[in-house]
Formats: structure tokens, sequence, C-alpha cells
């Protein structure tokens, strides 16, 4: 049962606050009605569902000749697609050794899977930036392309530099590939520090990246759906889907405006997927619901113009942020930050759906951040720092890794969810590869990694993992306690710990 209409006003995104205009989908067919048939219909019109209907809708894709309905609860971008940090920012070797470590602190993966599955992410930028070329859409979307810069105080960069080798090494023993992977590392103290003007920093490096005003992407890939000439595509926004049931070879979507009947129904309702499937099930238990939220700064002059960051920064604090074409920073970080504090429990922010208020804590804590560790930010004027702060609900899996596939036992019903706060890190790959799944009826191992695809192996491997913070009785809990506190004793301090739980909750 869906969790729509929802009882609250949920905040507003700067994307969306600054997306408005004409151009913007906002209201776009709301009081329409679901067609009676359709041969495939994608519930959820975020980054995940844009996507898939732009690769759908093309020349010779499997919607090409079809009918293709995209059924919205809101407005489209409404969830986190529209509400995110705009990163598009491939993972590199700080995520080759969480990836490896066993569940629940990391996904249990092989060196040769983590390998894949970082590729993958580079593959994905590589597809973004492939469709804004082709459909001429940078300036619209605010595409930039450029370089990540990880910032690294005191000690951490003989470890940074060591995992870095270990992940170059492992590409070429698995990939074949024998190069610098595009990282490089700034080691000179006083340059790593007039780079990053930041406080502490004592070394850095920078890694290919990309980021976009995220609202207006979804929109831009909607618009080209809804634009093709190949495909019968049609958007019915304000249109919760209540629930999916089989009839004979069929699903029935059933909204309060009409059901509709199809072949195929895919499931990009990330947060919400849980509410397709009875309580208990496997499925729906892998992806929890998360609440995170990102600010809106207006720097002081030092930090504008000339003085604007020339780079996507992810700091060692874990915190993120991007300078907007319009020169406002976006922020993210500070639940690490909260539960170090000991204003909060670990896993405080989990299984929260409610996005209609930013939590006062947080957003002070983000208020304060830039003037507490750039030396030069200054004293701000009125109107400049913090003037927009909002909730997003995210997903966490139970092995950090999408859900991605068709649901075993449900032919023609599949999901792309569950993105692990990292959506527009693979939901590019995850759209190319599905729309050639719906067409082939096999999952694309040559997009994605074998460990993102929905099986019934990874299910019961990963059943009684509980999320971190709403670890229950039994035998979970132990398991929780043994990893934790041989973790716990190798930290030379609280500082590896929160390392490797940022490693965890990493966003962007
Ligand atoms: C504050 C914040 C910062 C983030 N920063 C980054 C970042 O910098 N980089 C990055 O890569 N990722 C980031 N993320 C994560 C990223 O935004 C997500 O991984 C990505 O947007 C997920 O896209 P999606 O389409 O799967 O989900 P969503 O955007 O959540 O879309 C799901 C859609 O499904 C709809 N829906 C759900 N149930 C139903 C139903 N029953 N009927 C009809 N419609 C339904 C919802 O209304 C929603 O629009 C961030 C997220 C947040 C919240």
């Amino acid at each position: 049962m869906s969790t729509f209409p929802q009882p609250f006003k949920s905040s507003v995104s700067h994307w969306q606050a600054t997306n408005r205009g004409t151009q913007s989908l906002y209201g776009y067919n709301k009081d329409g009605k679901p067609p009676a048939q359709a041969d495939i219909v994608i519930v959820g019109g975020g980054t995940m569902g844009a996507s898939l209907s732009y690769f759908l809708t093309r020349d010779g894709a499997e919607g090409a000749g079809r009918k293709v309905v995209l059924l919205e609860a809101k407005d489209i971008g409404s969830g986190a697609s529209g509400r995110n940090g705009g990163h598009v920012a491939p993972a590199h070797y700080l995520r080759f050794k969480s990836y490896q470590r066993p569940m629940p602190a990391g996904t249990g993966a092989s060196e040769e899977e983590v390998v894949k599955i970082i590729q993958a992410e580079r593959t994905n930028l590589e597809i973004v930036e492939d469709i804004v070329r082709k459909e001429g859409i940078a300036e619209e979307i605010e595409w930039w392309r450029g370089e990540l810069m990880n910032t690294h105080t005191a000690g951490q960069l003989e470890d940074n530099l060591a995992l870095y080798n270990d992940w170059l090494a492992a590409r070429k023993k698995y990939l074949g590939v024998d190069d610098d992977a595009g990282v490089r590392f700034v080691k000179n103290k006083l340059e790593a520090a007039k780079l990053s003007r930041m406080k502490d920093v004592v070394s850095v490096d920078f890694a290919p990246t990309g980021s976009v005003h995220s609202h207006k992407l979804c929109t831009a890939l909607m618009r080209l759906a809804i634009q093709s000439s190949f495909s019968d595509f049609e958007l019915v926004t304000w249109c919760p889907v209540n629930s999916v049931v089989p009839k004979r070879e069929k699903w029935i979507v059933k909204t309060a405006k009409g059901d509709i009947l199809t072949r195929k129904v895919i499931l990009c309702t990330n947060a919400h997927t849980h509410n397709f499937f009875p309580k208990g099930d496997p499925v729906g238990d892998f992806i929890a619901p998360c609440f995170v939220q990102c600010s809106h700064i207006t720097p002081p002059p030092p930090f504008s113009g000339t003085g604007a960051f020339k780079n996507t920064v992810r700091s060692h604090h874990g915190w993120y942020w991007m300078q907007t074409k319009g020169g406002g920073i976006v922020i993210g970080g500070g639940d690490d930050d909260l539960v170090d504090n000991r204003t909060h429990e670990e896993g405080f922010n989990l299984f929260i759906e409610d996005d209609s208020k930013p939590m006062e804590a947080w957003t002070k804590l983000q208020s304060k951040y830039m003037p507490n560790n750039f030396p030069r930010w200054g004293e701000e004027a009125e109107g400049e720092g913090l003037d927009r702060a909002w909730g997003g609900i995210l997903t966490r899996t139970k092995d950090t890794l999408p859900l991605i596939g068709e649901v075993p036992g449900k032919k023609g019903m599949l999901i792309a969810a569950g993105f692990h706060g990292h959506g527009q890190s693979r939901i590019f790959s995850v759209a190319k590869a599905l729309s050639k799944q719906l067409a082939t009826g096999r999952y694309d191992t040559e997009l994605l990694p074998q460990s993102f695809e929905l099986t019934m192996e990874r299910l019961q491997r990963c059943r009684t993992v509980r999320f971190p913070g709403h670890e229950q009785e039994g035998l979970v809990q132990e398991y929780v306690n043994v990893e934790q506190s041989v973790w716990e004793e190798k930290a030379s301090a609280r500082v590896e710990v929160r390392a490797e739980r940022q490693r965890w909750c990493v966003i962007m």
C-alpha cells in the first residue's frame, strides 16, 4: 500500500526552487488519467525513472513503437533526485576497501567485484557526458565536468596512497589497465593548503567527476522522453500507484485515478519501494529510507568570482560541496558529526520518510561548516551564509549496493532502486542496462557489476543483516558487535571508527 498522498508538504530544495519556470514540468499532466493499457509502466519520476524513460524511448530501444507510461506520485524530481548535492562523482580508491569489508560495515564483495563496481561508476560518468553531448543540454542542466578534490589531514596521506596503489594494482590485475586512473595527488603541504584554503589540510587528491543542476537534469530527461517520436510515451503526475497485482501473464498497476494493464512494470520508487511488498518481505526489507539534508550558502566575496571554488570537494570530515553556476554553494554532510557530538544516536535518520523540515541541529552545523573551516571566509554580511536548508529521503541497502533487475518469482516486475545515497553515479548505467534487459530478458553484466543484480541468493545472504543503529537481538547482533569491537580495537581513536562509518554512509 502506498504512503502517498503524504500528510505533509515537502521542504523545497535549491534545485527545485530554481526550476519553476515555464521550462520546468511542474504540474505537467497533473489532471491526466493513466491509460487502460500500456506495454511498459515505470513507477517513479526521479532521475532513475526519467533516465529509464529516456533510454526506452530512443530509436530501436524496447519502448520504440510501444506505449510507455510513467506514473509519479507528485511532481517529477520531488524525491531525492530533486533535492540532492548535485554531484555525479564516481567512486575511486577511497571505496576500494570498504566495499570489501564484510557486511554490515561494508559490502563483502571480492576484490575483483569491487574493481568492477568502481569502474561501472566511471562508465556512468561517460554515459551522462554522452547524453549531454548528444542532446545538447549542457547549458540547460548546468553540466560541469572537472575534478573532485579530496582533502586529507595529517597522517591520512600515507593510508590514502597505499589504498590508491592497491586499487591501481587490482585494476591492472582484473581490467588489464595500467594507468593512474586519472587521479593525481598533491603531497606538498603548502600547495595543498593553498589549493584547499582549508584549515588542517596537508595534502589533497583530484579525481574525475561531474556536477549538475539535479532537478533540471531530471526535467530534461523526462522532456526528451515526452518529445520522442519513436515511442508513445505518457507521463502522468500526481498519480500515486497503490499496488501492483498479477493478472495472468500481466500486471495491473492500480492507482486512484484508474488502473493500467501492462506486461512489464519497473519500480523506480527508491525509498518507497517497500510499499509494494508485504512487511517482512526480503525485497521490501532490503531498502531502508534515510533522511539527510543539504543547504545552500551564499558565499562572502573571498569565495565568489575569482575566489569561487574551481572544483567540487569532499573533505576529510566526509562533507561535500559544489559551487553552482549562480555562485551559491550547495553543501551536504554533518550526519556523522551529530552522532559524534552525541546529540544523536547511530541510525537516527533511518526509516524516516518525512522530508518536510530540515533538522534544526543539522542546519546549524551546515551553517557553521564554512566559517569554521575556512580561515578566509570572514564575517558574513546580512544575506550571506546559509539561506536555505532542505531534507531529502535517500536509501540505505543491506549490502550498500542497489537492487536491480527482475523480482524473483514475479516475471515482468522489475526494480531499479536502493542507490545508497550515491544514485547519480549509478543511475545512468543502470537505466541503459535495464532498457536492454527489458528487450533481452537478461541482466546486463557488460554495463553493471553482477553484485547489483536482484537475486534470491543475495536476498538470502543479506536476510539477517540489520541496519546500523537498528540491530536486533540474535545472531546478527553478535556479529555486529564482534565486527565493531575488532574494528574499534584497531582504531587509534574514534576517528577511525568514524572514517569507516562515513564510508558506509557516503552520499554523493
Ligand atoms: C540531501 C541529499 C543529497 C544527495 N546528494 C547526492 C549527490 O551529491 N550525488 C549523488 O549521486 N547522489 C546524491 N543523493 C542521492 C540521490 O539523490 C539518489 O540516489 C537518487 O536521486 C535516487 O533517484 P531515484 O529516481 O531512484 O529516487 P527518487 O528521486 O527518490 O525518486 C523516486 C520517485 O518515486 C516516486 N514514487 C514513490 N512511490 C511511488 C508510488 N507508489 N507511486 C508513484 N510514484 C512513486 C517518488 O515520488 C519519487 O519521485 C543525495 C540524496 C539526498 C536526499
